[in-house]
C-alpha cells in the first residue's frame, strides 16, 4: 500500500474556513489523527467509515507524547492509503509539524502539507482589523507566550517595536507578565492591544484593551491570542475597555452546512 501522510490545517474553527483541499482530503482520508482543538462541526465531514483518532486526548492524567505521535503516524501508515493529520489553524505555526515531518521523512513516508487559516489571521478578521498597515505597521511577528518545555517563557522583549505588530499564541495566563515585559522593552504603555479567544467559533470573545489594561484583564477561556500594536485599536468608540465581550462569528455557517464526505477522492 503506497501510504501518503497529509498535514492538514484545519483554520480556527469555522468549517468554512478549510481549504477547498483539507475538504477534499477530509473527505476522502482513511484515517484522520486529530489534535484535541478540532470542532466537531468539522470532523463530521470526515466520511462516515474513517477513522478518527483523537491524539489530543488525554489517556489518564497524560497527553500522549509527541514522539509516540510521531510513531504512530508512521505505524498507521502501513494499513492506510490516505491519512490526514489535521492541525488546528496552520500546521507550520506553532504546529510541531518539524517533530512529525522528520519522522515520516526518516521513515521513507510521502507526506504533504496542506496549509491553514492561522488563528492570528482569524482573529484580526473577526475584529475586522488588518495585521499590518502601511502607514503604521510594517509587518508581524507570529510568537509564542511559552517556549518548548524547559524553555520557559519567550523574551519577548526581543521583539518589541512600535511598528511591528505582535500576535502572541499561547499567552497561557501569563498576561501581566507580558504586558510588563513589552512596557520595559519600550512600548508605549497605550500600545492598543485586542484579546481574541475561540476566534470564528460560536463561542468567540472579544476583549479590546492596552498595554497598560493588559495587566488587570479577567483572561478569557482558552485558546486566545494577544494582538499587540496600532493596528488593534478599536474602531469603536462606544467599546467597553477591558471587557470580555461575545461576539457572535462572522461567518453564517450554520445555515451553509457542509455536507460529508462520500468516499470519492
Ligand atoms: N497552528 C495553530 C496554532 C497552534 S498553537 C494556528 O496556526 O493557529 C495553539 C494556540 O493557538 C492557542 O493557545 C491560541 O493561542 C491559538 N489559537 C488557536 N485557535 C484559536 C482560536 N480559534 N482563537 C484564538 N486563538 C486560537
Amino acid at each position: 500500500m503506497t501510504a501518503k501522510v497529509y498535514l492538514v490545517g484545519a483554520g480556527p474553527g469555522d468549517p468554512e474556513l478549510l481549504t477547498v483541499k483539507a475538504l477534499r482530503l477530509l473527505r476522502s482520508a482513511d484515517i484522520v489523527l486529530h489534535d484535541g482543538l478540532i470542532s466537531d462541526d468539522i470532523l463530521q465531514i470526515a466520511r462516515s467509515t474513517a477513522q478518527l483518532i483523537d491524539v489530543g486526548k488525554r489517556v489518564g492524567k497524560k497527553r500522549l507524547t509527541q514522539d509516540a505521535i510521531n510513531r504512530m503516524l508512521v505505524e498507521l501508515s502501513g494499513c492506510a492509503n490516505i491519512i490526514v493529520r489535521l492541525k488546528g489553524g496552520d500546521p507550520s505555526i506553532f504546529g510541531r509539524a518539524a517533530e512529525e515531518m522528520s519522522a515520516l521523512r526518516e521513515a521513507g513516508i510521502d507526506f504533504e502539507i496542506v496549509p491553514g487559516i492561522t488563528a492570528a489571521s482569524a482573529a484580526a478578521a473577526q475584529a475586522r482589523i488588518t495585521l499590518t498597515d502601511r502607514k503604521s505597521a510594517a509587518g508581524v511577528a507570529f510568537l509564542t507566550g511559552q517556549q518548548a518545555a524547559g524553555k520557559g517563557r519567550t523574551n519577548l522583549a526581543r521583539y518589541a517595536s512600535q511598528d511591528c505588530t505582535l500576535a502572541i499564541y499561547m499567552p497561557s495566563g501569563h498576561y501581566r507578565e507580558i504586558s510588563d515585559d513589552l512596557i520595559a522593552a519600550g512600548l508605549r504603555p497605550h500600545t492598543p492591544c485586542l484579546v481574541v479567544a475561540n476566534a470564528s467559533r460560536q463561542n468567540q470573545e472579544l476583549l479590546w484593551t492596552n498595554l497598560l489594561g493588559l495587566r488587570s484583564v479577567v483572561v478569557p477561556e482558552s485558546p486566545a491570542l494577544i494582538i499587540i500594536g496600532s493596528v488593534a485599536r478599536s474602531h469603536d468608540e462606544a467599546l467597553a475597555f477591558n471587557t470580555i465581550r461575545t461576539v457572535e462569528p462572522l461567518a453564517s455557517w450554520r445555515e451553509n452546512a457542509i455536507p460529508k464526505g462520500n468516499g470519492a477522492p
